[in-house]
Parts: structure tokens; sequence; C-alpha cells
């Protein structure tokens, strides 16, 4: 098959869509890198293209239906282009869709990196093992950004799949077991990524917390975890500074705290996944940990932070949730005094333990426990916000933005809060010294500069 020539220039064009999380999107960067390389002109979605890399996703039904979705539509978008269906929804339903007459290729996870291969593989009709059991140990899978959409944000992914098993998710069983990318690629991306003027970066996984549990595999030493890549990371000359992704609570121990205290550029912000506040509720979710513990982990990390941002993921509805467990949830969380929470209605996978179990949660029970969490968790996102009006703050300016006809420059501190101050120059990779003034609303909190 002739790849189809739709410009003036005789360009080959791709065009890429990510669905799902922030380690999908870092690995469109990486394909999108591949198809440039392959001499590839990359175009919008929504133009006519050559080529359209749909990077699925599968964390939910809707998600499956999602991907499906978006490969339909770029069919519709050309006819005789050639779509690709890659990531996790193309790993996990990967014999359905070569059904599928949109789709002409699915690329499971782990094959990415062989996706020019693949693809001239197809054009000279010839096939390639394009999805593999990803049940099996693997290697990292080595995928290369040079730059990323984000203007002063650059996310880094350090490690894929995950060992856990969460009783809801099927990410283990799409993306398969731990495996940890080696220091000297992490190390090199970020200095090329700082050199390129970005001041921080956010190291991202699939299960951020078991970096370097696989390093015996891999002729690096077996001791080395995520603490130690951040303490290398830290002495990057130019990086201001390091957040994290999403954190498994057991990962948290004084001597982690205590250590990443000292360090020059490490962001206070703590995404600790709870999913819920009930012991028993946690134990069906098979998450490895007691709400005792956890509460444990959040006083070490105030013992070494002054006003940390602690944030969260809660899960409502879970099988088997009654009121009684409900209302555990809901008094560990104010408990804790969480500055963000996430809450998501559970949403039965198809695949997972969860899905079939029974004493299934009314929608309608769902809908209001969500409605009431999402409400307790803006009145704690007010009041974590206040405890910052009058402080000094340092701004890392990511956009303007017009607020009331008045042009503002805004972006996060350290602890994730979102700022703006008030300026006509454009000051976006800016680090500001600001006055924080007053709550603007639920997102921002607006400032004076003092530089
Ligand atoms: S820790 Fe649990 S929820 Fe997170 S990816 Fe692993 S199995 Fe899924």
């Amino acid at each position: 098959m002739e790849i189809q020539k739709n410009r003036d220039d005789n360009a080959k064009t791709a065009a890429f869509l990510t669905l799902g999380c922030k380690v999908n999107s870092y690995e469109t960067e990486g394909i999108k890198k591949l198809f440039e390389e392959d001499g590839f002109q990359v175009v919008e979605f929504h133009e006519r293209a050559d080529v359209y890399v749909v990077n699925t996703c599968t964390v939910t039904n809707i998600a499956d239906r999602k991907s499906r979705q978006m490969l339909h539509k770029a069919r519709k978008i050309n006819d005789n282009a050639i779509v690709i269906a890659v990531g996790c929804y193309a790993q996990a339903a990967g014999e359905q869709l070569k059904e599928d007459e949109a789709i002409d290729i699915v690329v499971g996870n782990n094959r990415k990196k062989d996706i020019i291969k693949i693809l001239k593989a197809y054009i000279d009709d010839n096939t390639i093992d394009s999805i593999i059991d990803v049940s099996k140990p693997l290697e990292y899978e080595e995928l290369e950004i040079l730059d990323i959409s984000e203007k002063t944000r650059a996310y880094i992914k350090i490690q894929d799949g995950c060992n856990q098993f969460c009783s809801y998710c099927i990410i283990p069983y799409a993306r398969g077991r731990v495996r940890s990318r080696g220091t000297e690629s992490i190390m090199k991306e970020a200095k090329n990524l700082v050199e390129k003027g970005y001041k921080e970066i956010v190291l991202t996984g699939i299960h951020l917390s078991s970096y370097g549990i696989d390093f015996d595999n891999i002729n690096i030493s077996d001791n080395y975890h995520l603490l130690d890549l951040i303490k290398e990371l830290d002495s990057l000359k130019g990086l201001e500074r390091i957040r994290l992704g999403s954190l498994e609570p057991r990962i948290v121990t004084e001597s982690f705290v205590k250590e990443l205290a000292d360090l020059r550029t490490f962001c206070p912000h703590f995404h600790l996944s709870l999913q819920s506040g009930c012991d028993s509720t946690l134990e069906r979710m098979n998450r490895k940990y007691t709400s005792g513990e956890y509460y444990e982990k959040c006083c070490l990390i105030r013992k070494y932070f002054k006003n940390p941002a602690i944030t969260t993921d809660v899960i409502v509805g879970f099988p088997g949730e009654t009121e009684e467990e409900f209302k555990d949830t809901t008094e560990f969380l104010q408990k804790v005094a969480f500055s963000k929470m996430h809450i998501f209605k559970f949403s039965p996978r198809k695949g997972t333990k969860a899905a079939l179990m029974a004493e299934q949660v009314r929608e309608d029970k769902k809908a209001e426990r969500s409605n009431a969490l999402i409400s307790l968790g803006e009145k704690m996102a007010e009041e974590y916000q206040k405890l910052f009006i009058g402080n000094k703050e340092k701004l890392l300016v990511e956009e303007e933005v017009v607020i009331d006809g008045i042009k503002y420059q805004v972006g996060h501190n350290e602890r994730y809060l979102k700022l703006a101050v008030k300026s006509e120059e454009s000051l976006i990779n800016s680090i500001l010294l600001v006055t924080v003034k007053e709550v603007l609303n639920k997102e921002i909190m607006i400032c004076e500069s003092m530089d």
C-alpha cells in the first residue's frame, strides 16, 4: 500500500490523539518523535493526514468506548489513511480491534518503540507481531522525547507497569509488571529538557513508588530507588523544581520525607492515592494499607514540611460500600484535611474482580456520595488556600489569563496552588516572587508582585 500524499509539498503526514493519563501523553510525544525522524510532518488530528495514531486508554468501560470513537473519527476524516490503535486499549482488546475495519494496525504496549517498523511492514503487506504478552517480565521500553506541548512543566516517564492488582483496576493486565527506566536515560532526558529552558520536571509512571524494584535484573544496584533518583536530579544545574506524580502511601517513611525536605528543588506536593478511608472497603479493593497507616504517613509529611499539599483520589460506590462505610470515609477525609481531592464514581471494569462483586451500588447512590465529597473537597481546598494569604510565594508563570478585563500572569507555586499576578508584560516561564493577597475563586489566588 502506498501512503497517500495529501500536501502540496508531498510530505507524508501523521496526526496523533492521546486518551488517558500523563504516561500516555508522554508516550505519544515519544511516538511523534519516531514519526518525525522518519520524515513525517505532524498535523492536527482534525486535519487530513496519511496516518492517524490514537494512543488509547482502557481504565474504564467508558475509556474503551471513547478509544473506539476516536479511531472511527480518524477513519471518517480520511478514508484512505492508515489508522493505528496503540496503547492500553489496543493491548487489552487487541484481537477484537483487529476485526474492526476502521482500524488498520493494532500496536500493544511495549511495542510502541517499533511502530515505524510495524507501519512499514504493513505498507509492504507483511505482518509483524504487534501485540505481545505483557504478563511476562519485560524490559523497560525506551521512548525518548525532545520537547513537550506544555511550555513550562516537563513530564518524564521513569517507570511502567504495576504489580499491585487492586481489585478494580485493569492496568496490571494492560501494562504488565513493573519495569524501571535506567537512570542514565532519565538524566540525559532531564538535562536536555533543562537546557531547553524547562524549570520544572514531574516524574511520572504507572506505579511510581515501585521505581527501581526491578533493578537487580539490569545491573544497577538493587537498592537504588525513587529517592536516589530524585537526589540525583536535584543536583542538575538550571532545574528549579521536581514534582512527583501519584505515590503509594507505603513509600512515605521518616527517612524518605526527611531526605526530601533537605533537597533544593523538591516540591512539597504529595499525591497519595487513598481511594477509601474505610478499612473494610480498602481490603475489598486490595489496597495494601489501612486508614490508620495512611494517616501516619500524612503526619510524617507534616512533620517535615510546613503546610504541604496532600492531594488524593477517592472512589465512591465501591461494591458493598454501606452508608456506614461511606461515613467512615467522609470522616477520615475531614481528619486528613486534603488540599485537593479527585472523586470518582466506581465504574465496573470488565475483566477485574470488582466488576464481578455482588452488592454493586446503585448509580443514584454513587452520584449522591460523589456530590457530597466534591463539596467537601471544595471546602477543604478553600481552607487550604486561606493558609497562604499574606505569604511570600514563588510563582512559575505558565500562561496569561484575562480576568475582568485585566491581564494576569498565572501559574503554580511549589505546593501546586494556582496563583495570578497582574502584568501586561508576558512573563511565561519566569519565576516571580509574589505576596498572596486573596482567594479569587476555588481555582485561583490573586497576588502582588514583589519584584
Ligand atoms: S496501584 Fe492499583 S490502581 Fe494503581 S495502577 Fe496498580 S493496580 Fe491499578
